[in-house]
């Protein structure tokens, strides 16, 4: 029996619930998941002595550190006080996102500091009102000359990041949520840690992206490579981030896009560069027009890359589950070669049917490759594991999605065929009132041609990143 820690606190619900794009979507989802009585309502102590707070900040300019030795010079933070979550049998225990976390000094651990300062600025509408008017006294509105570049427009709060009243509050506390979950699971407090409210997968060091304001994901990361231990080697931890949202999970990759080209073939007698800390691979839908922008890396990852640990399976229209199914043996082997020590999922479900923002989705909860599958596959690795939500903007699905998902974290049946619980939001779930979706009557455009060369180019990827580790593996340990 696992110990598996949720992330949540009444106060981290209602800031979510504002997320313009996702507005009452946390709600819901915590709602259902509390009516199936999968939680157990008692919060985590976390406590801990100021130590930690005072740890050396990240360099800001080296998004990925790649010298092991500068990190064994470095102090371990202390450890928390906090007591272990206990193993329960069919329940998750509630953490609430821990305050220290919650912090401008923390955002700035990765992101721009302008960017954080302008972010945690007031968003109020007389704010809002007042800027305005500043930049009409200016002339920035006038149609006679060009606009003013105003300081929304350099850090991306507009169009789809538009500031919101309680976005510095909402910003803090997201970082915080995901901060404790790998905290948790960095000082083996616990072996899962749910935080549906993060996966916030698009935002930038300096900007704000696809309803993205504030890179969690990194944060965490980062704050496992640094605090988290290798039960099995000598040396730093490895994280393996798996990125299951529809869109690409470009800003996560762009933090962890490391500097060094590796050969493509180790020369005998050689040894190659050494291994980044953390790999990332992203499966999501790819087209022309779709978010985000392509770049080379968003592309299917060619075998020859340079950056065998920056990965990436675009999928074409409507992937099903059993394409899902037929992608995973590549991720599998990436996790065989990488032997990572923490995983880090982001589950998005914009790619589920129905989704007003995926649209090209038809993948599911319960056939093989869909989304319990996909859980039970991540947790039968035994490795700690963060999992985060992200997009999803069918919010009865994704309340029903992340609620099954939630139930095989923790080993209990949930049948989709069960009915809803009463709760408040009950009639949401008109018209099943199960956890069944309505599927997509559409044709899988992904087809065997496709995923045969998806395979094929991760098998090759997967052989040179078990070459790289293993050069770098101390032997008889
Ligand atoms: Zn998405």
């Amino acid at each position: 029996m696992s110990r598996t820690a949720y992330i949540w606190s009444t106060e981290l619900q209602t800031v979510a619930d504002q997320l313009p794009a996702n507005v009452g979507r946390s709600s819901m989802v915590h709602g259902l998941i509390h009516a199936l009585d999968l939680l157990e309502d008692r919060h985590h102590d976390g406590a801990r002595s100021g130590a930690q707070q005072n740890a050396e900040q990240i360099d800001a300019d080296a998004e990925v550190e790649q010298d092991e030795d500068e990190y064994e010079d470095q102090e371990r933070e202390e450890k928390p006080i906090a007591a272990p979550i206990p193993s329960l049998s069919g329940r998750a225990t509630i953490v609430s996102p821990y305050e220290r976390f919650a912090s401008e000094t923390e955002l700035k651990r990765y992101h721009d500091a302008a960017y954080v300062d302008y972010l945690l600025g007031d968003h109020s509408p007389a704010a809002a009102a007042a800027a305005a008017e500043s930049d009409s006294d200016t002339g920035a509105s006038s149609s006679s000359r060009p606009r003013k570049r105003m300081k929304s427009d350099v850090h991306g709060l507009h169009y789809d990041c538009p500031p919101f009243p309680s976005l510095s509050r909402y910003a803090t506390l997201v970082a915080a949520s995901t901060l404790t979950a790998c905290d948790l699971i960095a000082n083996d407090l616990t072996d899962v840690a749910i935080n549906w409210d993060g996966g916030r997968h698009h935002a930038m060091r300096n900007r704000a992206s696809g309803f993205c304001y504030v890179a969690d994901a990194v944060l965490g990361i980062l704050h496992l490579v640094k605090t988290g231990r290798s039960k099995r080697r000598k040396g730093r931890p490895r994280v393996m981030y798996l990125d299951l949202d529809f869109h690409y999970g470009d800003g996560v990759a762009q933090a962890f896009l490391s500097p060094t080209a590796y050969p493509v073939v180790i020369p005998d007698g050689r040894k190659p560069p050494r291994p980044p800390q953390v790999l990332t691979l992203s499966v999501h839908h790819s087209a022309p027009d779709f978010f985000p922008p392509g770049n080379k890396h968003s592309k299917l990852t060619e075998g020859n890359t340079p950056h065998p640990f920056t990965l990436s399976i675009p999928l074409k229209s409507f992937p099903s589950a059993s394409t899902y199914e037929r992608v995973w043996g590549s991720i599998e082997s990436v996790r065989m070669a990488f032997e990572p020590d923490y995983v880090v999922i982001q589950l998005g479900t914009d790619g589920l049917p129905g989704d007003r923002i995926g649209q090209y989705g038809n993948w599911s909860i319960d056939q093989p490759g869909g989304i319990r599958c996909c859980i039970d596959r991540v947790k039968s690795w035994n490795l700690p594991l963060c999992v985060l939500g992200g997009g999803g903007y069918h919010h009865p699905n994704t309340a029903r999605a992340w609620a099954v998902a939630t139930a095989a974290l923790i080993d209990k049946e949930l049948p989709l065929q069960s009915s809803i619980p009463d709760h408040e939001y009950f009639p949401d779930y008109s018209p099943s009132f199960t956890f069944e979706l309505s599927q997509a009557h559409v044709r899988d455009e992904n087809d065997s041609q496709h995923l045969e060369a998806v395979n094929q180019v991760f098998s090759t990827i997967s052989e040179r990143i078990g070459d790289i580790v293993r050069a770098h593996t101390p032997k008889h340990e």
